[in-house]
């Protein structure tokens, strides 16, 4: 697959380069490789061109791929990134290492329950809609901090920051907008006492935005394995 080990390092420089100009330590942005609706051997050949972070979006597909890799499981980590219906949390509580999409309390209080004993706790982001549809998912920025609170308060998650999926926008200058607001959201949080480290945001048409802007992981699909087909 020589495409998707160009298009990786292709990525991986694009990030050195915003990070370079935002004067910040390339390696300070985590790549996120978003492997939805791509089979595990496009996973497998990313995984052994170095990528270790994988992210997904449907809970069927996600644990056929995560069993067809199983033999990987000790050096992937496992990003849910999707959005997360309450009947659906307990294989994502049992086989992931993060869940990007937490958009209500029920379903991190629902994740908490069901995350096994002798895991290490579930890393979880909230997911705040910056751009305001009534359509996008994610919490209001307002309500932001209440449920952040009630999170970091549940023994089993590890509450590590916030994510968005921005709507799109043509300028670099536009696609600034939803991700500072995000990271200023970010700072009001860790000046009130949360310990947040992670800024997921950033996708593969507004990457050089999100790092520019703090992002600490972009969630990059569409510039690693190619175009999404959804038809099957
Ligand atoms: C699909 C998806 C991505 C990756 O998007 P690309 O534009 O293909 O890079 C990132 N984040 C989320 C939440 C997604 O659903």
């Amino acid at each position: 697959m020589p495409d998707l080990i160009h298009n990786l390092d292709a990525v991986r420089q694009r990030i050195a380069l915003a990070a370079q100009v935002a004067g910040r330590d390339p390696r300070s942005v985590a790549l996120l490789a978003v492997s939805k609706t791509f089979p595990a051997e496009d996973v497998r050949a990313a995984h052994a061109a170095g990528q270790r972070a994988f992210g997904e979006n449907y809970v069927q597909e996600a644990l056929t791929k995560l069993d067809a890799l199983a033999d990987l499981r000790e050096s992937i980590e496992w990003h849910f990134i999707g959005p997360l219906q309450s009947n659906k949390t307990r294989p994502v509580a049992e086989r992931f290492d993060w869940v990007h999409s937490i958009d209500r309390l029920k379903i991190a209080q629902r994740l908490a329950e069901q995350r096994p004993d002798g895991m290490p706790p579930l890393n979880v982001c909230v997911q705040v809609n910056v751009s305001g549809e009534a359509s996008k998912s994610g919490v209001l920025p307002e309500e932001a901090a209440d449920v952040a609170h009630a999170i970091a308060a549940l023994p089993t998650l590890r509450l590590r920051g916030l994510m968005a999926i921005p709507e799109p926008a043509g300028s670099i200058e536009q696609q600034r907008v939803p991700h500072r607001a995000l990271r200023e959201l970010f700072d009001r949080l860790r000046a009130a006492g949360l310990e947040l480290d992670t800024l997921s945001m950033g996708m593969s048409d507004d990457l050089e935005a999100a790092v520019l802007e703090g992002a600490t992981m972009v969630r990059i699909g569409t510039a690693i394995f190619g175009a999404r087909d959804y038809s099957n």
